[in-house]
C-alpha cells in the first residue's frame, strides 16, 4: 500500500516514504494529566490509532511514542497562565504526582474502552528531565538561548525557518501578542526552555540544572523524548491543530537548533477539532464532556469511536447526541449484519485466517485500502465496509474474512462481538453445548486451583481444533 498524507509542513498531500524502508517512527503528543481527557482529546488519539493501525496493516513496523505531560505545561501555551498540574493538585488537595497518576490511569482506561491501542512507548516527562537538560545544553552550545529574569529562553531569531510549519512570519508577529506578559522575552515567539525563578514559587517538582534549580518548559519535553526514542530525525509527528502555531513550531525550532539537522520530522499530521454545539470545549471553564459521561448516558465507547470515524480527521466535527445516536444505531446494525454473515458463512465460531485471500470480497478490500491510503479517509473506509455487507453477490465466508480484516483498523470488536450460539445444524448445536460445558468446568477448576484439570480441558479441546481464549469478559472459543 502506498500512503499519502496531508503534510502541514508545506500544506499539501504528499506521498509517504519513511526514512528507513518499512519502518515508521511516529510521535503523537499525549495528554497533560491534570484532569480527565475530554471527548475532543479522544478524537486526537483515535486519529493516531487509525494512522498506526493502517500503517501496520499495510506491513510497516511502527514505533509509536506518546508522552505523558506531568510537569511544565502552563494554561497558556506561550508560557503564560497557571501551571496546570500544580493548580489541579491544589484544588484537589493532592500532590502533583498523585494527580498525575490518577489521570494517567483514567486516560488509559478511556483509550482502552475505545479500542485505542497502547503506544509502543509511553514516556512521562518527569522521568526524562535529564534528557531534556542534555538537549537544552546542546541548544545552548549552538548559541540559540539567553538567560533573563532567572529563566533560560530559546531565541527564535537564531534558527532558520522559524514558524515555517504555521506559516508564521516573524516580522508579522506583533510583540506582546505572543510574548504574553513576560517582559524578559527578546522576541515575540521566544519561549522558556528552563524555568528557575518565576511566578510559580510553589512549584512542587524541581530539579537541579546548569541554569539553577527549576523545571523544564513544556515544548522541550516532546523534543527530548521523541529524539530519545525515535532518533534525531523521524517520520511522523501528530497532534491537534491547536498545536501548530506554538507547541509544534517550538518543538521544531528546538530540535533543529540542538541537532543542526533539518527537517527534524518529515510529515506533520494535524487533526481538526471536535466542537460542541456551544463551541469549543474548555477544561478550564468546565465546559467539556468526558467519555464516562457518555457511558453514563447509556452509550458505549465504541459508539463514540464509530461517530468519530464518520468524519475525516481534517474536518471539524460537530458533536451532538443526535449524531451519536445515529452512530449507535449504525453500529448496532453493523453487529447484526456481521452476525448474520457469520451464520451464512458456516457458524459464528468459524474464523478465517486473514491472509486466505478475499476472493469475491477483494474489490471492497482494495477500495477500503485506497480510502485509508488517501489521507486516512475513514468515512470512505466505512462506506466500503457497508457496501460489502450489503452486497449479496459476495461469498459469505470471503465477506466475513474481509470484514474482520477491515476491523483491524476500524476496531469495532466485530470478531469478539460475534454470537457464539448460532450453530448451523444439530451436530454443531451439540458441539457448542459441550464446549460451553467444558469452559464452565474449566472455570470452576481454575477457581478451585486445580490447574492440572483446567489445562487438560484446554489441551483436549485444542486437539479437537477448538481454541480457548481468556478475555477480560470471560473465555471465548474459536476453531483453530
Ligand atoms: P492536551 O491534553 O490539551 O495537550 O490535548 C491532547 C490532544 O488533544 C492534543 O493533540 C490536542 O491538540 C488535542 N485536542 C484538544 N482539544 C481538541 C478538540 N476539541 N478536538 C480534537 N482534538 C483536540
Ligand atoms: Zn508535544
Amino acid at each position: 500500500m502506498s500512503f499519502s498524507f496531508y503534510n502541514t509542513l508545506g500544506r499539501k498531500l504528499q506521498s509517504f516514504q519513511p526514512i528507513i524502508p518499512n519502518k515508521v517512527g511516529f510521535y503523537g503528543c499525549g495528554p497533560t494529566v491534570y484532569n480527565y481527557a475530554h471527548i475532543g482529546n479522544l478524537r486526537a488519539y483515535v486519529v493516531h490509532d487509525v494512522l498506526v493501525k493502517s500503517l501496520r496493516r499495510a506491513g510497516f513496523e511502527v514505533t509509536h511514542v506518546m508522552n505523558i505531560t506531568d510537569v511544565g505545561h502552563l494554561s497558556g501555551d506561550s508560557d503564560d497562565g497557571d501551571d496546570k498540574m500544580v493548580k489541579s493538585a491544589e484544588e484537589r488537595g493532592k500532590s502533583v504526582l498523585e494527580v498525575a497518576d490518577f489521570y494517567t490511569r483514567a486516560f488509559f482506561n478511556d483509550t482502552a474502552r475505545m479500542n485505542i491501542e497502547r503506544p509502543t512507548v509511553v514516556c512521562k516527562a518527569t522521568e526524562h528531565v535529564a534528557d531534556m537538560i542534555v538537549l537544552i545544553k546542546r541548544i545552548e552550545a549552538n548559541g540559540c538561548t539567553y538567560s533573563a529574569g532567572g529563566n533560560l529562553y530559546f531565541d527564535t531569531t537564531k534558527v532558520p525557518g522559524y514558524g515555517e510549519l504555521a506559516l508564521l512570519r516573524l516580522d508579522e508577529l506583533k510583540a506582546g501578542a505572543r510574548t504574553g506578559l513576560d517582559e524578559n522575552k527578546q522576541n515575540p515567539g521566544d519561549f522558556v526552555l528552563w524555568f528557575t525563578k518565576s511566578k510559580f514559587e510553589n512549584q512542587a517538582l524541581v530539579w537541579d540544572s546548569p541554569w539553577g534549580r527549576g523545571y523544564p518548559g513544556w515544548h522541550i519535553e516532546c523534543s527530548a523524548m521523541s529524539i530519545k526514542y525515535l532518533g534525531e530525525q523521524f517520520d511522523i509527528h501528530a497532534g491537534g491543530i491547536d498545536h501548530i502555531p506554538i507547541h509544534h513550531t517550538n518543538e521544531i525550532a528546538q530540535s533543529e537548533a540542538a541537532t543542526g539537522r533539518r527537517p527534524w520530522v518529515r510529515y506533520w499530521i494535524h487533526n481538526e477539532f471536535l466542537v460542541l454545539d456551544k463551541g469549543k470545549m474548555s477544561k478550564s471553564t468546565g465546559e467539556f464532556l468526558t467519555l464516562q459521561r457518555l457511558l453514563d448516558e447509556g452509550y458505549q465507547a465504541l459508539d463514540y469511536r464509530y461517530f468519530l470515524l464518520g468524519g475525516h480527521y481534517r474536518s471539524q466535527l460537530q458533536f451532538s447526541r443526535e449524531g451519536l445516536d445515529s452512530a449507535r444505531n449504525a453500529r448496532k446494525s453493523l453487529t447484526e449484519k456481521v452476525n448474520a454473515l457469520a451464520e451464512k458463512a458456516g457458524g459464528a465460531a468459524v474464523l478465517l485466517p486473514g491472509k486466505a485471500g478475499f476472493g469475491s470480497a477483494g474489490a471492497y478490500i482494495e477500495a477500503f485500502n485506497k480510502a485509508l491510503e488517501e489521507d486516512l479517509s475513514t468515512p470512505r473506509a466505512l462506506a466500503e465496509l457497508w457496501g460489502l455487507l450489503r452486497d449479496n453477490t459476495v461469498n459469505p465466508a470471503e465477506a466475513l474474512a474481509a470484514v474482520f480484516d477491515m476491523d483491524r483498523v476500524l476496531s469495532f470488536s466485530l470478531q469478539e462481538g460475534l454470537k457464539n450460539d448460532s450453530p448451523q445444524n444439530d451436530e454443531d448445536a451439540a458441539l457448542v453445548k459441550e464446549i460451553e460445558g467444558l469452559i464452565a468446568e474449566r472455570g470452576a477448576a481454575k477457581k478451585a486451583k486445580d490447574f492440572g484439570r483446567a489445562d487438560a480441558i484446554r489441551q483436549g479441546l485444542k486437539e479437537r481444533g477448538i481454541i480457548l481464549e481468556d478475555k477480560p469478559a470471560g473465555t471465548v472459543w474459536r476453531r483453530a
